[in-house]
């Protein structure tokens, strides 16, 4: 493509990992692992069924029987946890590079915000779980109950490919930390980092069988995970649509716990007397073109008080040139492919029915670098948004900014909560009473008020309503992976 640094391509392996080996799927199908920064074919890779998940569901379950992990001192898993942590840093180009590759994200993102969250996450569960203790209930003296945390077994983790290694991480961390081994199951469309973690998370000591991957498509490799009777816990980001399934596959099967990550339309609510105009016009432009708009938590829905309506957009569309789309493997990108064209179809979709509904385009709207082989879309803004509108209800994923208006605090708090969805939302206001209001009466897991990009491990990130069950982050998440067990212990003759 134009202006595409020259670079090696490396050559990848798109085969599973299960038991500690690489391994074709046992029909040896594979698929096209297709590039969206230009078209190309990057390898291909194992079209993994259910022989496949079936396989790596024994070598887990046999690892996690065996003890060879979760019998380890909690220090020793986590000196190699923090290992496995220091080994991601040290290929950080590496897998940058083949993060930017898979799914298109610009290379400055993978490489300072992809590979290092990764990395920070499971070196920060790795830390804390020599430091977790157990409880002993406040029981009469004539009997002991302790209260123990266990590992659940076998967790089955699905993904999907907007944040390939971060979402990975952020299950795989706790669980692994733990004691429990994993079989990972990575988008279709951005399977090559995940292969790569399991690589070296044998390579830092983590034994074969703990952690596998099986790469495939969803309903070929992700519902057998889902449905296995020897799966204990399914943790799952997505969509709503797949969501909604896990849950029924793990009723129908084991009745195994399933954890649901999944979409949003998050309100961003900015009121006639935000503390800094600028700074709240660079957040809500910068949080909906990151990334391609490809977030869970983008403020897709930009609601301004209608006092202030004009002067913000004007000041928004000045920003809108800088995410014009780029090649990606430029270091100086910051809007790069969507991640494959059936997104990038969707995408423009929505951009249609935003038109045909009456909505007012007033940035973008187009399909960009079109020559290149790759999946490019304008940066795009809308105004006059209604709530009723397509735009405004469903999750689109991509650079899309609905803009709608309001009058009042009560006004925008019930046009904001009207959502299937409530993942985030942020307030923009220098009334602290209005803040606090406001943020408490939003039905969302994760609220910002006077800011969007505050983001770090220690807190715990999911959503409220269809947007999902469960959190990821913070030490609430070691929650999802352990079993909470009473041993009760009877004292004879208490001295
Ligand atoms: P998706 O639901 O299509 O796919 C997610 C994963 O599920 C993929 O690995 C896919 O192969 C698998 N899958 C698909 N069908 C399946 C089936 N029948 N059985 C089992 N597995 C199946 O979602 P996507 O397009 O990959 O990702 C985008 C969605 O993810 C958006 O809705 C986004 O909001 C959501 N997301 C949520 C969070 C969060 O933390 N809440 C974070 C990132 C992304």
């Amino acid at each position: 493509m134009s202006n595409s640094p020259v670079l090696e391509i490396p050559a990848f392996d798109g085969r599973a990992l299960i038991d500690g080996k690489r391994t074709h799927a046992k029909d040896g199908t594979v698929f096209d692992c297709v590039s969206p920064v230009d078209g190309r074919v990057l390898t291909q890779v194992a079209r993994c069924g259910q022989a496949d998940v079936d396989a790596a569901v024994v070598a887990a379950r046999t690892a996690f029987e065996d003890k060879r992990w979760r019998g380890l001192p909690p220090a020793q898993r986590k000196r190699v946890m923090i290992r496995f942590a220091d080994l991601l840093m040290q290929h950080r180009d590496q897998l940058a590079l083949t993060e930017t590759l898979d799914m298109g994200k610009p290379v400055k993102y993978a490489r300072a915000v992809d590979v290092a969250s990764a990395s920070n996450c499971i070196r920060w569960y790795g830390e804390a779980v020599d430091k977790r203790y157990d409880e002993i209930a406040p029981t009469p003296d004539t009997a002991l109950a302790l209260i123990t945390q266990e590992p659940v077994g076998v967790v089955g983790v699905i993904v999907p490919w907007n944040y390939p290694m971060i979402m990975a991480a952020w299950k795989i961390a706790p669980a692994l930390a733990v004691g429990n081994s994993v079989v990972l199951k990575p988008s279709e469309k951005s399977p090559l980092t995940a292969l790569r973690m399991a690589e070296l998370a044998l390579e830092a000591g983590i034994p074969a069988g703990v952690f596998n991957v099986v790469t495939g498509y969803g309903p070929e490799a992700g519902s057998p995970l889902a449905l296995h009777m020897d799966v204990d816990c399914i943790a799952f980001t997505g969509s709503t649509r797949v969501g909604k399934q896990i849950h029924v596959m793990a009723g129908q099967s084991n009745l195994k716990r399933a954890w649901t990550e999944l979409g949003g339309k998050s309100p961003n609510i900015v009121f006639a007397d935000c503390p800094d105009l600028d700074r709240a016009v660079e957040a809500a432009v910068g949080s909906i073109f990151f990334n391609q708009g490809e977030s869970c938590n983008a403020p897709s829905r930009l609601f301004v008080e209608a006092s202030i309506k004009d002067q913000f957009l004007e000041k928004a569309l000045k920003l809108v040139p800088a995410y014009a789309p780029a090649n990606p493997l430029l270091p100086e990108t910051i809007m790069g492919a969507l991640v494959d064209q059936i997104q990038m179809n969707t995408v423009l979709r929505y951009i249609a029915s935003g038109k045909s509904e009456g909505a007012k385009l007033l940035a973008g709207g187009e399909q960009a670098l079109i020559d290149t082989g790759g999946c490019y879309v304008q940066p795009t803004i809308f105004d006059g948004v209604t709530s009723d509108m397509t735009i405004a209800r469903e999750e689109i994923f991509g650079p899309v900014l609905s803009v709608l208006s309001f009058t009042d605090a009560a006004d925008v708090v019930r046009q904001a909560n009207a959502s299937v969805y409530g993942l985030q939302a942020a307030v923009w206001t220098r009334d602290l009473n209005k803040a606090h209001g406001v943020a408490r009466a939003l039905r969302a897991g994760t609220v910002h008020v006077n800011q969007y990009d505050e983001d770090d491990i220690t807190v715990p990130f999911g959503g409220f309503k269809q947007s999902g069950v469960g959190r990821d982050k913070s030490m609430h998440a070691f929650d999802k992976y352990t079993e909470t067990k009473t041993t009760w212990i009877r004292i004879d003759s208490p001295v």
